[in-house]
């Protein structure tokens, strides 16, 4: 059964049942917290470096229309082509019309998560060309025919097992360690970027005084993608763009930490422009593709656009006790998590996202583990507010009412104890779908003796 942001409250349930996914899911988000912790115990002046990137990314998000316009004259003058895309759509019919230019048979990718967002893999494999995704996790989860589950590990919810079966299955490829496994898939895709013609990526970062895309990986795959290929396109959403080379320095100090709790990724690749005159290496054709996709609206809004500061460490999705129970395809779109949950209420329509938010258990752990800072439960109940049309909770509302008013409390509880234990009848009378979600979602005890009642009972008991 496909699923979408709609089924997230019946996925999230099914997730809930599936304790292998748990077990695999708990495994990875410690790991990916003890590397974390390990590596801010040693950084030193780590709270400045965090507020100095948190500072960059709003500066950035303040001056946004004139960053975009300083980066496209850049990197124009540098020799990237620049295009707009207004949404998914437009983005898809940009890059398609490149490959088709570039006449390319073979098209390597690194991991990007914006290119997950617009679908693009589909529509270029309509054009014929083959598209292999070079990253080992983003290749796995191509293989199986599903979508990332977390932002900087696409593959966390597998086992090393099920990666064993699926190279078997699809590729005929026999291994069983993990160095086995990446050997076999680093030969595989080897042939491939060899013989790509063109190479996509998305964007860590941009930078507007010089015109430059920054890209951050580990496995040297998007090195190979930007520079084996004639063309290379970079897909960048619009808040990914900083003001100075300084600005991006401050944030890749604080990005890898965060994320896999590196000093430093492997590879760093700040790219302006093409291959230029006597140089040896790089893509002789460069674009660089910048979509919005709703973000326009949602930097319009005071409250909801510090959501655009984050920069996708996924250290929030490691913590986040939700995340860690129902892993992130429950969420029925490629960002999960508490980021994720922002994202897509934000980015995709709010009928199709009313459940998400109320997902979260508004604990704060995602709060306290951003190194940006970013304000998830505030954000989360703004979302929840305009969802609820600013009306607030009715079901929340009529219990605040009574609680206040104990003698009417009382004889509501006890009509309810003695013909409605469960509420169930109470929750289908209609007018009332709000109560029929509440203990649909809730499943409350049956409504038994007071408390205060079996409380004075027991205390009788042992006084006589
Ligand atoms: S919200 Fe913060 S912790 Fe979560 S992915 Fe973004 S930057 Fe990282």
């Amino acid at each position: 059964m496909e699923v979408t942001t709609r089924h997230f409250r019946q996925s999230s349930a099914r997730a809930c049942r599936d304790v292998n996914l748990r077990a695999v899911l708990d495994h990875t988000t410690r790991y990916f917290q003890s590397k974390r912790q390990a590596s801010l115990e040693t950084f030193e002046g780590r709270d400045a470096h965090f507020a100095r990137a948190r500072a960059a990314r709003l500066n950035a998000l303040s001056r946004l229309p004139e960053l975009l316009e300083q980066l496209e004259a850049n990197a124009i003058a540098a020799g990237t082509i620049v295009h707009w895309a207004a949404d998914a759509a437009e983005a898809r019919a940009i890059i398609v019309g490149i490959a088709k230019a570039a006449s390319a048979r073979v098209i390597v990718k690194g991991k990007s998560m914006v290119t997950e967002e617009v679908a693009l893999n589909p529509a270029l494999e309509e054009t014929g060309a083959e598209v292999w995704e070079t990253d080992l996790g983003e290749f796995i989860v191509q293989l199986a025919g599903e979508p990332p589950s977390h932002i900087i590990a696409p593959a966390v919810h597998k086992s090393r097992q099920d990666v064993v079966e699926l190279f078997a299955e699809k590729l005929n490829l026999h291994g069983e360690s993990i160095p086995e496994l990446t050997l076999l898939a680093r030969r595989a895709l080897r042939e491939k970027f060899l013989s790509a013609d063109m190479g996509v990526t998305g964007a860590n970062m941009a930078v507007a005084e010089t015109g430059s895309v920054i890209l951050v990986e580990n496995e040297g795959n998007i090195r190979m993608s930007t520079t084996c290929p004639r063309v290379h396109v970079a897909l960048m959403s619009l808040e990914k763009v900083v003001a100075t080379m300084e600005d991006a320095a401050d944030l890749l100090r604080v990005l890898p930490r965060s994320a896999t709790g590196q000093r430093m990724s492997s590879y760093v690749s700040v790219l302006t422009g093409p291959r230029g005159e006597g140089e040896t290496d790089g893509a002789r054709e460069m674009h660089l593709v910048i979509l919005d996709n709703g973000r326009s609206e949602v930097l319009a809004d005071p409250v909801l656009r510090e959501a655009l500061a984050c920069f996708r460490c996924g250290a929030c999705l490691n913590v986040c006790p939700v995340y860690q129970t129902i892993g992130g395809h429950a969420y029925g779109w490629i960002y999960s998590g508490p980021i994720g949950t922002l994202l897509s209420s934000l980015l995709l329509p709010r009928s199709e996202t009313r459940d998400l938010p109320f997902g979260c258990t508004l604990c704060g752990a995602c709060k306290r583990t951003c190194p940006l800072s970013i304000d998830h439960p505030k954000l989360m109940l703004a979302l929840r507010e305009r969802t609820a049309g600013g009306g607030g909770n009715p079901i929340g509302a009529a219990h605040a009412l009574l609680a206040r008013h104990p003698l009417a409390y009382r004889m509501a509880v006890g009509a309810a104890r003695a013909v409605d234990p469960r509420l169930d009848l109470l929750a289908r009378l209609p007018g009332l779908p709000g109560l029929s979600r509440f203990v649909d979602s809730r499943r409350p005890p049956e409504l038994k003796t007071p408390f205060t009642a079996r409380r004075r009972k027991k205390t009788q008991k042992e006084r006589s």
